[in-house]
């Protein structure tokens, strides 16, 4: 089996839960057992103590320089994964008309505004459901609602493998994001956006803590009757310390945050993104073998989706790629073919070798 290091790594394409740097993993390694000096882990430490304290304070700080986070957008720490998102983002947001438009570029777009719809008056502005969301549609002010109280974008499709390249113009409009499979990868303008959500377990750190990048005025707005929990306003007002936060999950992503941070910040993750990703879409477009159904300008640097056209080709190759330490390279059980999704975690190491893997088994299975 090939493997990344001397631990006998493997590298995994997940699209989630996915891989951490090493060296992040060695640091919390490192520190398991006895946090600092203080005699505990972070597993075991109360979340009121001041190491704790100081864990969160500093991933938020981080976590604000590295997205060059304004002071009039508040970040919070939350559980419930991307899914709680699509409930809460309805019930704290429709304020004023109850109404709110959803772009469905994918399966968690579609569940998002399937959500929604439980809350208020939900259109669908626009879908690429026509070609099986292959491309990102064009999308202009007059395509929403102008009293919707905000529009919703699915910024990387994880499953398809699409994602945006110019953030669309809502007007004043609030504009709300599911960042999961691309927050930390590529830069983004903060002040585009009225909130910003995403499950760490893709780009940020273990499953369990998901990120809340909200404005302010879109704060405290919740009904009477909304469950505590689910109220923006509890979580801000408390620091995102209302309830137990996910303690162990927020320390990891504030050690993947730190690492970003010595590592050029999000500037040079970007850059080596889009290296790693250019690699392996000019190898698909090279080979007589795979191709990419995504329209080119729609492509995601993340999840890239590849297919052979022949389906019992395609489990053979997850297969044996497998057998060579290359995993979960298959596509999501709704499409089928190959995903390699590449994260920030993914090392270049890993592209190369799945791009080695790639090309001896074109050789082996001649297209007749
Ligand atoms: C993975 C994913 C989700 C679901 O996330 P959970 O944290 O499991 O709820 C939602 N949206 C996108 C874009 C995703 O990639």
């Amino acid at each position: 089996m090939r493997t990344t290091d001397n631990d006998n790594r493997v590298y995994n394409f997940s699209a989630g839960p996915s891989m951490l740097p090493v060296s992040v993993l060695k640091e919390v390694q490192k520190d398991l057992t006895n946090y600092k000096g203080s005699g505990q882990s972070v597993m075991e430490m109360s979340h009121r103590s001041g190491e704790f304290e100081e864990i969160l304070k500093d991933a938020e700080e981080n976590l604000r320089k590295l997205l060059l986070i304004p002071d009039n957008y508040k970040v919070l720490f939350l559980q419930g994964g991307a899914t709680l998102q699509f409930s809460m983002v309805p019930i704290n947001l429709l304020r004023n008309s109850k109404k709110a438009d959803y772009v469905v570029t994918g399966s968690w777009a579609e569940k998002a505004a399937k959500e929604g719809e439980k809350f208020g008056d939900i259109k669908i502005a626009a879908s690429s459901l026509d070609r099986t969301y292959t491309y990102i549609p064009k999308l202009k002010k007059s395509d929403f609602r102008k009293n919707a109280d905000y529009v919703h974008i699915t910024y990387n499709n994880t499953i398809y493998g699409t994602c945006y390249k110019k953030t669309p113009d809502t007007g004043n409009i609030p504009l709300v994001a599911d960042m999961s499979s691309s927050i930390l990868s590529e830069e983004i303008r903060i002040k585009d956006f009225g909130l910003i959500y995403a499950g760490a377990q893709k780009n940020v750190g273990p499953a369990g803590v998901t990120i809340v990048i909200i404005r302010e005025d879109l704060i405290g707005n919740a009904p009477s009757d909304c469950p505590v929990y689910l109220d923006y306003k509890i979580h801000e007002k408390n620091g995102s310390m209302y309830n137990t936060p996910p303690c162990f999950s927020i320390y990891v992503a504030g050690e993947v945050f730190k690492h970003i941070l010595n590592n050029g910040g999000i500037k040079a993750m970007e850059k080596r993104n889009r290296k790693k990703a250019e690699k392996l879409y000019r190898v698909i477009e090279g080979s007589k073998l795979y191709s990419c159904p995504i329209d080119k300008e729609d492509r995601s640097m993340m999840n890239v989706v590849f297919v052979t056209g022949d389906e019992d080709l395609d489990r053979k190759f997850v297969k044996e790629a497998k057998e060579k330490g290359l995993i979960n390279l298959g596509g999501h059980r709704s499409i089928g073919g190959m995903r390699a999704s590449i994260y920030n975690g993914m090392p270049d190491e890993g592209v190369d070798a799945l791009i080695d893997f790639m090309k001896s088994f074109e050789k082996k299975n001649k297209k007749q």
